[in-house]
């Protein structure tokens, strides 16, 4: 199957990757309008894969085609991840489904456009706890929600895509989104937890994604969820975001604020390693069979 890999899963079809040619009027690439997920399955002992919460994933996408008028079918995309994992071979793998507006109009009006879905699996090597990130508050503020739902529509990234040029620009590897009032948003990516006192909390904002891997974490450690300060975050004895693609990630600094070796981090890291492996068998139900 895997003679002409990368495959993708194009509007219904097996095609590889770099075949399928958009035209240049394609109604996503001027507007950013599209809806996409990253989503990520593992390698498990039993020599197979699984996908992680695949259903909360399919789920969200799912929210963010109703509102671009995108018809969107979760067991069409899910069986659409599946096939896709199977006919690269990929265990350890971050998987990308788009769905977009395509050609019609060079309008805004969506009604006369087609519509279209891609799923695209990229291999993912094991990544070892890696370096702690340097994180840096931005100068941008995060879409409002009443402005942009905080769901994964394609146009909305252009602010986290600013946002991580600036970090990286000032010599930081991410960017801390806060709002007006000094409030703890999220990262480009990623949401935010802090550990004080042994008491851990999942920072809460209407602004910011309603992630699948903090809704884990805060399942898996008890943590509280409720807004949080900047000045808070800064005074906390641990930091580290989380999401599918950065998992759970340590910060090693906040500004000019430095943290230490972030042992509770190190610990949900290693939990959260095992639970998407299929690991913990209490945690089985989280898992869909590749
Ligand atoms: N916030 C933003 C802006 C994101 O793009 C992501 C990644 N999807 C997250 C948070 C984390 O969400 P999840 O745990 O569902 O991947």
């Amino acid at each position: 199957a895997s003679s002409q890999a990368p495959w993708a899963w194009f509007d219904g079809r097996m095609v590889s990757l770099d075949s399928p040619q958009a035209p240049l009027t394609t109604h996503a690439m001027h507007y950013g309008s599209g809806v996409f997920e990253g989503i990520r399955s593992y390698a498990t002992d039993d020599g197979g894969a699984a996908v992680f919460r695949l259903p909360e994933h399919m789920e969200r996408m799912r929210k963010g085609a109703v509102l671009l008028g995108i018809d969107f079918d979760v067991a069409q995309a899910s069986e659409a991840v599946l096939q896709t994992l199977r006919a690269n071979q990929h265990r350890d793998a971050y998987i990308r489904p788009l769905a977009w507006l395509g050609s019609g109009t060079i309008g805004l009006d969506v009604a006369p456009l087609t519509q279209h879905l891609m799923v695209a699996t990229i291999a993912q090597p094991v990544h070892l706890a890696g370096k702690a990130a340097r994180l840096g508050v931005s100068g941008w503020r995060r879409n409002p929600a009443k402005s942009l739902p905080p769901l994964k529509l394609c146009g909305g990234y252009i602010n986290s895509v600013l946002a991580k040029r600036e970090a990286k620009q000032r010599g930081f590897d991410e960017a801390l989104f806060v709002d007006d009032e000094g409030v703890v948003v999220e990262c480009t990516g990623a949401n935010v937890f802090m550990v004080k006192d042994g008491a851990i909390t999942a920072a809460r904002h209407a602004d910011a994604l309603d992630g699948i891997t903090r809704a884990t974490l805060i399942e898996l450690t008890g943590a509280t969820s409720r807004p949080v300060s900047l000045e808070e975050l800064k005074q906390a004895d641990e930091v580290f975001v989380c999401g599918t693609a950065a998992e759970v990630a340590p910060i090693a600094s906040l500004d000019d604020v430095v943290f230490g070796e972030n042992p509770v981090t190190r610990e949900f890291q290693a939990l959260y390693a095992r639970i998407v492996r299929g690991q913990d068998a209490r945690f089985a139900h989280w898992l869909t069979t590749v």
